[in-house]
Formats: structure tokens, sequence, C-alpha cells
């Protein structure tokens, strides 16, 4: 059993959780850290020594001082070590540093060609974010300082080989082996999983880590969903959980999609299936900012869509939330800003779920804006390198 297998029970006070709280603010000393986890003040010391070796926690105000010893504050280092991301869309891509505790230190937006191909997308957005690190304040324009690389890809990552399965609107992609196309041409761990999932984790551990169990829809060009499970992302066997994208909801005319079947969630509710859908009615729009415009200037035909993409997400969440019970479903990407989609996903969820579902549980708005899948990314290195030093 790997650690990222482990129930979290036995996570609890365990060294990523100690760096958490630190992090967050929860704790400012080792006292601090022994209360909340409940172990000794030895077995903390032990823990918080061996994060200090690996630079991943920094303890300052050691000292004597008139009537006793200052208490030491213990600290996430802001200098001297970062980790690079990368949240790749089908336009665009969201790169950035962050440090050990997941704050953003330096990002920036940058157009891309997705159909150019996986070697010359990912081969350019890593030289930019070894780039952005090398020239990182907080880390002292020292290119060494990068501890790992995290990369989220709009379509299905199997999770243990870092390899894309089958995506849609991602021609050249399919089979593509991500995790060892960047060994080739980096030198730190790099972890690949899909946007959908760093989404959830990002907001997550920004908006919600005191729960344990929540659902993120990421509605934007493509749809998707990520799970927190028990506190943690729960990828399923392969990785695929959570992907609700070609789940079949009610539509009539059932449009077809991209993978062969009809009234798919992706080709009735997502970004791309409204753009299609407008030009099919002879509406002229280019993109997803066009039919948002439409929707904000009321247009008619872009409203009607927009709820009935409100009602299809519904209907799986509905599934979902009966399913599984979390206690948040939260919705982000750039759909989550349509009202009149919001709306209908909210009252569809309402109608179709057993009470006691829904009873003490929040539906709200990813509020983490666009660096939450940066924040995942950098999330899922964090514990990497922290659980590599157990
Ligand atoms: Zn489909």
């Amino acid at each position: 059993m790997t650690i990222d297998d482990a129930p979290r029970e036995a996570l609890r006070g365990g060294p990523r959780e100690l760096l958490r709280w630190v992090a967050t603010g929860a704790a400012v000393s080792r006292a601090d850290l022994s209360r909340l986890s409940g172990l000794s003040p030895s077995t903390v010391s032990q823990r918080v020594e061996a994060l200090i070796n690996q630079g991943l926690l920094e303890e300052t105000g050691a000292g004597r001082s008139r009537g006793g010893r200052r208490p030491r504050q213990l600290a996430v280092p802001t200098g001297g070590a970062v980790v690079g991301a990368i949240d790749l869309g089908a336009h665009h891509a969201r790169i950035g540093t962050l440090d050990l505790s997941g704050r953003v230190v330096q990002a920036r937006t940058l157009p891309v060609r997705i159909e150019d191909g996986p070697e010359t997308v990912l081969g350019r957005l890593l030289a930019e974010v070894t780039a952005l690190a090398g020239s990182d304040p907080a880390a002292g324009g020292a290119a060494g300082a990068l501890r790992g690389i995290g990369i989220g890809i709009p379509g299905p990552v199997q999770h243990s080989t870092g390899r894309i399965v089958s995506p849609s609107r991602m021609p050249g992609w399919n089979g593509f082996d991500v995790a060892a196309f960047c060994a080739d041409h980096v030198d730190v761990p790099v972890i690949v999983d899909n946007d959908a999932n760093l989404m959830a984790l990002g907001a997550h551990r920004t908006a919600h880590a005191e729960l344990d169990h929540a659902v993120y829809i990421k509605a934007g060009t493509g749809i998707g969903s990520g799970v927190i499970s028990s506190g943690r992302l729960h990828r399923g066997a392969q990785g695929s959980a959570g992907d609700i994208s070609h789940c079949r909801v009610v539509a009539d005319p059932a449009p077809l999609c991209s993978c062969g079947n009809a009234g798919c969630l992706e080709a009735v509710a997502s970004g791309a299936a409204l753009v299609t859908a407008l030009r099919e009615q002879g509406v002229p729009v280019d993109d997803l900012t066009g039919v948002l415009r439409l929707i904000d200037d009321g247009d008619r035909h872009a409203t009607a869509l927009a709820r009935q993409a409100g009602r299809a997400i519904g209907e799986i969440l509905a599934v979902v939330v009966n399913f599984f019970n979390p206690q948040v479903v939260a919705i982000g990407g750039r759909l989550a800003d349509c009202e009149p989609l919001l709306a209908s996903m909210r009252a569809t969820l309402y109608e179709r779920c057993l009470p006691l579902a829904t009873q003490t549980l929040l539906i709200e708005r990813v509020a983490t804006g666009q660096d939450v899948g940066i924040t995942g990314a950098a999330h899922l290195v964090i514990d990497h390198v922290v659980a590599a030093h157990p």
C-alpha cells in the first residue's frame, strides 16, 4: 500500500497534514501540531525535524529572551523552493510557480493551439514553466529550486501511466505518454492528471479542506468532474472516476457526440455543444465567449440552450449526489458564470435528489478563479514531494 492508498485515519498527523496545517495557518508551533493531531510532542518533533531537513518547513524565533525561551514559530519557506504548474486548455494554458504552501508566486496565460500536437505544445510549456521558475524572485533566481511540475490535461488521463486515452477535441494526443515525454525533457518529477481533478483538488484545498466529501463540476469547452472522497482525490481504478462527459441525458433531438453515441452530456451541455447548437439554429457565433455574450444580452435562443444545459448537468449530478452523498457540489469553468444554466442545474438537483442528500448540501460556484487549476497541480506535486520523504 502506498501512502496514496492509505485510509485518511492513518494519515492523521502524517507529514502532509502537518505541512498543510502550517501552510494554512492552523498551526504555528509544535504545540499546535500536537494538539491538532493528537500525537505526542516527541512524535510531532520527530516529524517536524524531518520536514525541516527536507527544506519543507522552517523554524524561526528560536533563542532565549528574558523570562525563558521564546516559542519557536513554524512556517512554510517562501524562498528557495517552488513548484511548477501547467493547466492546459483547448486555446490557452495557465502556467505558474507556487510556493510549498500552494500560494501562487507567478502566473501567466499563454495562447496554445492544441491541434499542434503534444510534442510542440508540451515542449513549449515545459520550457516556459522552467524559465519562469528560473526567474522566480521567491526561488532566488535558481532553477534548481524547482521541486516538480504538475500538469492538467483537458482529457482522460490513465493515472498509473500518465497516458492520455481517447480525448475529445485533441487530435494527435490519443495514447500520448505525457509522463515519459516530460521525463525526457525535465529533471524534476512531473505529475499528470486531468483538468477536472486539478480543479477539484485546488478548490477543495483552498475553500473546503475541512469537508471530506465533495464533487466539483468543470464546465467549459468540455465538461467533466472531480471527486473528493474521505478528504482525498478519488481517481478509481484507472483514473477515469468522475468523468461524466459521456453519461446519457434526456435530449430531443439527441445530438451526436464525438464518442459515436448520441445524447452524451458533453454533446448537450458543454461550451462546445452550445456553440454548435447555436450555429445549427442559424445564430452566427464564433466561440464560447460569443455564446456567453448572447446570454448576457438576453438572446432567447442562447438562453434556452443554457437552461437545457443546466437541466442536463443537474440530471447527471442528481444521480451522483444520490449515490455519493457529498457535503458540497461546486461548479467551475467558464459556464459557471452563466446564471440561467446555474439556476436550472440547481432546480433539477433539488427536484431529483433525496431530501436527505440535499438537506445540508452546499451548492456553489468555485470561487478560486483562473488559478484554481495550477493550485491543484501544485498540490499534487507538494503531496508527492512530502510523500517521498515519509
Ligand atoms: Zn459521448
